[in-house]
């Protein structure tokens, strides 16, 4: 199995990891970026990622669903289940008030333990988000699981969250950003 090294490597190789200057969605500017679409492209290396994040997740406990919030989540969640005997994937949707919901007729029954699978989790908003939609379900959240852990261990939920790589990735408040500083030209890679 691939070491945290070898698996940089590899983002960087396909341009799912970028070195620069970058806007991030929070506002914030940071010197590294992660784009996992780039690499969710490549079913054939998503694989292996997957598999090492479902072997991960399986040692948590026994699961019978993947929930993950789309769209980020969607692809990682569904090749993680796909090694998973007999799990479950469904996703969760931004509803009109800003939080997640549970459409299409996927559902969470009370006690069901479920995890929830993100691409990469920096302040873990939108998981924030799609726990409290299995919670209200009555759902039991065992873990969380992400192919890239960007939290430098500031996750806000007291359960494991899993991962591929883990990196802590530094970003500043535009006014304290040495890049501006050194009038770099600031890139928004999503656009
Ligand atoms: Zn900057």
């Amino acid at each position: 199995m691939a070491n945290q090294e070898q698996r940089m490597h590899q983002l960087s190789e396909i341009g799912a990891y970028l070195e620069g200057h970058f806007e991030l969605t929070t506002g914030r500017h940071s010197n590294q970026f992660f784009m996992l679409a780039r690499l969710t492209e490549r079913p054939w290396l998503l694989r292996d990622w997957a598999k090492a994040l479902a072997e991960g997740l399986d040692r948590v406990g026994r699961i019978s669903q993947v929930v993950g919030p789309a769209m980020g989540g969607i692809i990682p969640g569904y090749a993680v289940a796909e090694h998973l005997k007999g799990v479950r994937m469904i996703f969760a949707e931004k509803a009109s008030d800003g939080t997640m919901a549970l459409r299409r007729g996927f559902r969470v029954e009370p006690g069901e333990p479920v995890v929830v699978v993100e691409d990469a989790v920096t302040t873990g908003g939108s998981v924030s988000k799609v726990i409290n939609v299995i919670e209200a379900s009555g759902g039991r959240v065992l873990a969380v699981g992400t192919l890239v852990d960007r939290t430098g261990g500031h996750a806000p939920w007291p359960i494991p969250l899993v991962s591929v790589v883990s990196v802590a990735v530094p970003s500043w408040q535009p006014s304290e950003c040495p890049l501006c500083e050194a009038k770099l030209p600031l890139v928004r890679p999503k656009a």
